[in-house]
């Protein structure tokens, strides 16, 4: 740990350096804690880059929390279809619309307030509390834990909770007080530029001076790995019908979707949004989804449709490996089952639909070309 001098030292060249060499991002022009809270749920699962146009046209759409606390929340999804982790939409307008009922419309300044938000945790509320308002609070997540386990040498798994903990402690420690705020921004640079996961680039370092892990010729190989979560494979078949106007079906976001889902829970996998419908398989797939679609389509004249595989999908969620399975199926005239909605196949997206559901439209229009060429 630095204190004294060299605590000034090291804050006062991490922030010279931040401020010379910062980049410059949409949500670092303002202040407005509202563009702050959705830019740091946006960069939880995602990319700088990739990022910025959806967060832009999100604020088009959705320029303040009462805007957004009052939308349809299929329109909120819609905004957010193709970011994934759609639980961080729907957290992000239950939390708006939270704000709206209990705050007057005003985002929290208290950070237990703003704890209780959906969506929000220690990380989030900090960013948002030190940006916004100034206060000092320490953001730790996993990249800026990788900068501190590199400045002070420190090995094994990061998020044990005791090394988590001195984490935190050294976070707090370092916060530069008068500017926690740019002092939590500079560090997120530092992790996201120099001192990324790979190649530390320790040669162009404003604070290699300071630190532990350069020192000692480790700071490649920190943090140390953690024990991985074993892959799960899982095999899902799709039904794609296509009527001669090339119209589809897609089934509504289920309601009732478990907490605790098993590896291959279909709604889960289709991040409870409009989907085509889908079951898992573990034998022969279309037996089974053929089984699936009597029940749909029960009462409707031809229930022995005929199946046409179109190809293969992957997919990985978080510890899932996922192999889709679509088959197109052509109808003269699309079944009517409840609840679903009829939409061009080659533009579903005007529903909110995952990333998994609009590849498997691509492959269904893919096989359908391929068969007509
Ligand atoms: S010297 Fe290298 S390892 Fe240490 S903080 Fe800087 S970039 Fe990271």
């Amino acid at each position: 740990m630095l204190h004294g001098r060299e605590l000034a030292t090291f804050r006062k060249r991490l922030l010279g350096w931040f401020r010379q060499f910062r980049r410059d991002l949409p949500w670092r022009r303002t202040e407005d804690p509202y563009r702050i809270w959705l830019s740091e749920i946006m960069l939880q699962q995602t990319r700088v880059a990739a990022a910025i146009p959806y967060y832009e046209r999100f604020l088009e759409r959705f320029p303040d929390i009462q805007t957004l606390a009052a939308a349809p929340q299929g329109e909120v999804l819609r905004f957010w279809s193709g970011l994934g982790y759609y639980s961080r939409a729907r957290n992000l307008q239950k939390a708006a619309q939270r704000i709206v009922a209990k705050h007057g419309g005003q985002f929290p300044t208290r950070a237990d307030d703003v704890l209780a938000l959906p969506g929000i945790g220690n990380y989030t509320a900090a960013a948002i509390l030190s940006i916004a308002f100034g206060e000092k609070h320490a953001v730790l997540d996993g990249n800026v834990a990788r900068v501190l386990a590199r400045l002070g040498a420190i090995r094994g798994d990061l998020r044990e909770s005791q090394t988590w903990k001195e984490l935190q402690k050294n976070a707090n420690a370092y916060l530069h007080p008068k500017v926690p705020g740019d002092w939590n921004q500079a560090m997120m640079e530092l992790g996201a530029t120099l001192c990324t996961p790979k190649s530390p680039q320790c040669l162009l370092c404003p604070v290699s001076q300071f630190c532990e892990g350069r020192k000692l010729g480790i700071a490649e190989c920190l943090p140390e790995k953690r024990k991985k979560r074993a892959t799960v494979e899982v095999t899902l078949a799709a039904a794609i019908f296509a009527d001669e106007n090339n119209r589809t079906i897609l089934l509504p976001p289920p309601v009732h979707a478990k907490e605790r889902a098993s590896a291959d829970h279909v709604p889960t996998l289709v991040s409870k949004m409009w989907h085509f419908p889908t079951v898992s398989v573990n034998g022969d797939p279309a037996t089974k989804l053929r089984a699936c679609l009597r029940e749909l389509v029960r009462g409707q004249g031809d229930e022995n449709l005929r199946l046409a595989p179109s190809g293969k999908v992957r997919h990985a969620v978080t510890y899932r490996d996922i192999t889709i399975l679509p088959f197109r199926i052509h109808v003269k005239k699309l079944p009517r089952i409840k609840g679903a909605q009829q939409v061009p196949l080659r533009d579903i997206s005007i529903l909110p639909v995952s990333n998994l559901t609009r590849k498997v439209a691509h492959a269904a229009l893919a096989a359908a070309a391929h068969l007509s060429d």
